[in-house]
């Protein structure tokens, strides 16, 4: 089977520092991915450079038939590849309603078939919260309902590939869980997922296999149930 994304020997500098050192990671279609590391290890930069935000100065990037390197991020996302940020990516000044509209237009071909309210309801079924904010400004809303919102865009918009940064940043246990939770349900319904992640254990546990990010290098990679069984390469490589 062919990758869906397929990233050879990336390397992305901010000046004189060298974020990405040749960075070499794919992911298969239905797969769940996981990249861990410290914090600096370069995993917001490899998600920046993945949705056109930074452009790389050597190696390749590409998904389905799209160069990543070269692709504006409108289009990348057009094309199906939803990045979930760290801060979670919500329009702060727009309402909850429009948010959820943005996310549900982004990609017609996805959604072809399904009216919005339909695929709302599926959302307020997972996040009750949300219905009741429809009116609120996104960015008045505390961070776990921001979360929410943030959520709700894969649910809404089924991408071809679903790129999380930090899901469980700043979240309450109770939110992590339920974060967690959705994303077992979009694992487990097939979609395509790479997630970065410090909090090591959730994200091996979530994932089919994992990528070990240290200083910009992929010093690591296997099956994840095979590092979770065995600690030592993760103390090794992440004093976890
Ligand atoms: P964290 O888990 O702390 O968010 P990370 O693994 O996501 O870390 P990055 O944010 O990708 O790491 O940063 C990788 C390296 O690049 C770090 O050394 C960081 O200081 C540096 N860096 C990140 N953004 C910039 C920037 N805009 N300008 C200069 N250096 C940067």
């Amino acid at each position: 089977m062919s990758a869906l994304l397929s990233v050879q020997n990336l390397e992305v500098n901010y000046g004189a520092i060298r974020a990405l050192r040749g960075v070499t990671l794919n992911v298969q279609p239905g797969e769940t991915v996981a990249v861990i590391g410290a914090n600096g290890a370069g995993k917001s930069t490899l998600m920046r450079t993945l949705s056109g935000l930074l452009r790389p100065t050597a190696g390749s990037a590409v998904f389905g038939d799209m160069d990543l390197s070269k692709a504006a991020p409108h289009v990348i996302a057009k094309g199906g590849l939803l990045h979930i940020p760290e801060g979670r990516g919500t329009l702060g000044r727009l309402t909850v309603a429009e948010n959820l509209r943005i996310a549900f237009d982004r990609d017609p071909a996805a959604t072809a078939g399904e009216s919005f309210e339909d695929a709302c309801e599926r959302v307020f079924a997972r996040f009750p919260r949300l219905k009741e904010r429809l009116k609120q400004a996104a960015g008045s809303m505390s961070g776990g309902e921001q979360q929410q919102l943030a959520m709700a865009r894969p649910l809404l918009a089924k991408p071809k590939l679903l790129m999380l940064d930090e899901p469980s940043l700043g979240l309450s246990p109770v939110m992590v869980s339920t974060v967690f939770s959705v994303l077992r349900e979009l694992r487990d319904a097939g979609m395509t997922i790479l997630i970065v992640e410090q909090n090591a254990r959730a994200a091996l546990k979530l994932s089919h296999r994992a990528y070990v990010l240290k200083q910009g290098r992929m010093v690591h990679e296997g099956e994840s149930a095979s590092l979770l069984a065995d600690n030592s390469v993760l103390s090794h490589y992440l004093g976890a």
